[in-house]
């Protein structure tokens, strides 16, 4: 730190001002302000990943009607990637978003530089989403991978409706994890409990709750909940949920939730 003084983040026509002051500096746009759906949606819409990837979305669903009707194999294929999509997402985030940079070939590569960037300021907007050039590459990939699980399911039949499926699923990604970092209150119970799941792994424990959108792979193995903290001891969940979102420094001072207990094996 410089000791130079920040401005305020910027407030959009739509957001409300944290209560607290945002750890998010720059210009950059604090995602805890927006505290409707509408706002998020408002924020959503002036970034490129969601426009790159709904395009993704459309071409391969385009791609699909030209070969006509769907049948069983197209749902076949749908199932499965609906299917592995959560134990997927929760590889990648464990294994390659929070793996150590390596040595390939002389130089250093590292996938994870980037979400080590959200986890350092987890309320900028930008950061929390994929942004165009990621978005871009990472479409093309989930629609690579998407169609190789399409066609071992169901065989070629099946390659385009699960490349669709997985764009569906990358773009859901998008939007649930900026939501989730929104200040937007959940109206349901299925989000309520996410947006805590991925809230715990940012300000609770890094080594716990990797699913974005689903708490399947965690629940499945064994890393769902979080390490309680010292001298901690459960408290009611809905005054973790209650909580704005804290930066690391801070997240000890907001009580943690019994919903399982400590990590197995973390
Ligand atoms: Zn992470
Ligand atoms: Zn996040």
């Amino acid at each position: 730190m410089d000791g130079v003084p920040r401005p305020a983040p910027r407030v959009r026509r739509g957001q409300a001002r944290a209560a607290d002051p945002s750890p998010v500096q720059g210009g950059a746009v604090s995602a805890r302000s927006l505290r409707t759906r509408c706002a998020v949606v408002a924020e959503f819409s002036r970034h490129g990943s969601g426009y790159v990837l709904a395009g993704y979305l459309l071409l391969t669903l385009l791609l699909r009607g030209r070969r006509g009707r769907p049948g069983l194999a197209d749902l076949r294929a749908v199932l499965v990637v609906a299917a592995v999509r959560p134990l997927f997402e929760w590889a990648l985030h464990r294994g390659v978003l929070h793996g150590p940079a390596r040595i390939v070939a002389g130089r250093s590569v590292d996938p994870g530089g980037a979400h080590r960037g959200h986890h350092r300021v987890p309320d900028d907007v930008a950061g929390a989403l994929l942004g165009t050039g990621f978005a871009a590459s990472n479409g093309a990939g989930v629609a690579v991978l998407g169609a190789a699980v399409g066609a071992l399911a169901a065989g070629p039949g099946g390659m385009l409706s699960a490349a669709a499926a997985a764009e569906a699923s990358l773009l859901g990604y998008e939007w649930l994890h900026l939501l989730a970092h929104s200040g937007y209150a959940p109206r349901s119970g299925w989000f309520r409990r996410l947006r805590a799941g991925h809230l715990r792994h940012h300000f609770r424990d890094e080594q716990a709750n990797f699913g974005v959108t689903s708490r399947l792979a965690d629940r499945l193995l064994g890393t769902a909940g979080a390490r309680p903290p010292a001298g901690g001891s459960g408290a009611d969940q809905d005054v973790f949920l209650a909580q704005p979102h804290r930066r690391a420094g801070e997240v000890d001072e907001v009580p943690l939730v019994g919903d399982g207990g400590a990590v197995r094996g973390a």
